[in-house]
């Protein structure tokens, strides 16, 4: 079986998590404080805030934008249902922009329409969480300059995103967003097993969200509303969450840390090597932004419309000869629980045609050359069977 994604961990990965847990703490310790500075310092952001899931580093960032029940938040529908989940847990609405046909991230186009559509009808939106898809950074630049003039905030949900690059400079430096946010589930690019982080160049919405990721509770003199009457003494100022990281998940995580860019670099070179054998195959390859590195932590092909209608039995195939494909992702506003909130089909006809044709392929550091060549064939053998029915028999 070959997964379409796998965590590669190291010996020295194994030491540090060992090592933690001969220490003293075990729970969020000095080691979540290396990791939130090694990953700061990587992307060129001023805070960040490790928690147990990206999803949890969702909730704490919008939360400390203050999205509220009268508030709206904006998604991509081509993403995982956290980057939408997060605006319900705080009791705001969602809704969706469509998505770029080339690079599946939202595209700033529908983005600026659909922003004039919504002053005019006095319904704008108070923050959008931007995607990048596959790891590929969405045009960030061009976002943030049509969303500011609306005064709107900016979350950029990076889960698949750490180790790329967006005009030379290291997603995650929060140049055009208030927040950034990463997951470290072992599919993505590093991993904590499970866990998440949250990046920003704010203060005050760095402390926010600490605040946040631990009950509400401070024992910090200067933030409480009374002198403290002895050192046992904190005080919970708002209604926080226990989000926080244990110093064993981030010891794997620091650990990971030093390989980002190794691993990206592997996946970019297995990227190039699938472009290559794919290249007379009916299908298109992932397309690449100018001055934007991706993390590849997805390949992602999109079947042209001759084979779109097999998609199915292309994934069939694949999956019964141990081949691990997947598609990313099922649009978002046609799970069960959106479509009671009003979504339907034909929402979004770009989000909805992309997933039609979407097929993701294995991909990650230890891929090796031969399973490279194992997902190719299979896929060219089940693209050269004439009829469904040597598939279904196969
Ligand atoms: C994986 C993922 C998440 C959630 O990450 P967890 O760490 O599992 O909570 C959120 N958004 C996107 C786009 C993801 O791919």
């Amino acid at each position: 079986m070959i997964p379409y994604g796998r965590q590669e961990i190291s010996k020295s990965d194994v030491e540090s998590v060992i090592s933690v847990l001969q220490s003293e703490y075990l729970t969020q310790g000095p080691v979540v404080e290396k990791f939130e500075n090694y990953i700061a310092d990587f992307c060129n952001s001023k805070y960040s805030v490790a928690v147990n899931s990206a999803t949890s580093a969702l909730h704490i960032a919008v939360a400390s934008l203050e999205l509220g029940h009268d508030d709206i938040l904006w998604t991509s529908p081509i993403t995982f249902v956290a980057s939408a989940n997060c605006a319900r847990y705080c009791g705001a609405s969602v809704d969706f922009i469509d998505i770029d046909p080339d690079t599946f991230n939202i595209c700033p186009d529908a983005l600026n329409e659909k922003l004039e559509h919504a002053q005019r009808a006095g319904r704008l939106p108070s923050v959008i969480v931007v995607v990048h898809m596959g790891g590929q950074s969405a045009d960030m630049e061009r976002i943030s300059c049509v969303v500011r003039p609306y005064g709107i905030r900016i979350v950029e949900d990076a889960s698949h995103a750490i180790g790329g690059y967006y005009h030379g400079r290291p997603v995650g430096n929060c140049e055009f967003s208030d927040i950034t946010v990463f997951s470290f589930h072992p599919v993505k690019i590093i991993t904590t097993a499970e866990g998440g982080m949250a990046l920003t160049n704010s203060e005050e919405l760095a402390s926010k969200m600490k605040l946040l990721r631990s009950h509400g509770i401070t024992r910090d003199q200067s933030i409480m509303t009374r002198t403290a009457s002895g050192s046992w003494y904190y005080e919970q100022l708002e209604l926080g969450w226990n989000y926080r990281m244990s110093d064993i998940h981030a010891a794997l995580g620091l650990s990971q840390a030093n390989r980002i860019s190794n691993f990206v670099e592997r996946r970019n070179r297995l990227a190039s090597v699938y472009d290559e054998l794919l290249d007379e195959l009916p299908v298109d390859i992932p397309g690449r932004q100018k001055n934007t590195v991706s993390s590849f932590h997805l390949y992602i092909i999109r079947l042209k419309d001759e084979l779109s209608v097999r998609q199915r039995e292309i994934f069939g195939f694949l999956s019964s000869k141990g081949i691990g494909v997947n598609i990313h992702y099922i649009p978002v506003h046609l799970q069960p629980y959106y479509r009671a909130l009003g979504f339907r089909e034909g929402d979004y006809p770009i989000a909805e045609d992309y997933y039609s044709r979407a097929l993701t392929i294995p991909l990650f550091p230890n891929l090796s050359s031969e399973q490279q060549l194992e997902v190719v064939h299979a896929l060219k053998t089940v693209i050269n069977q004439s009829s469904s029915m040597d598939s279904l028999a196969a």
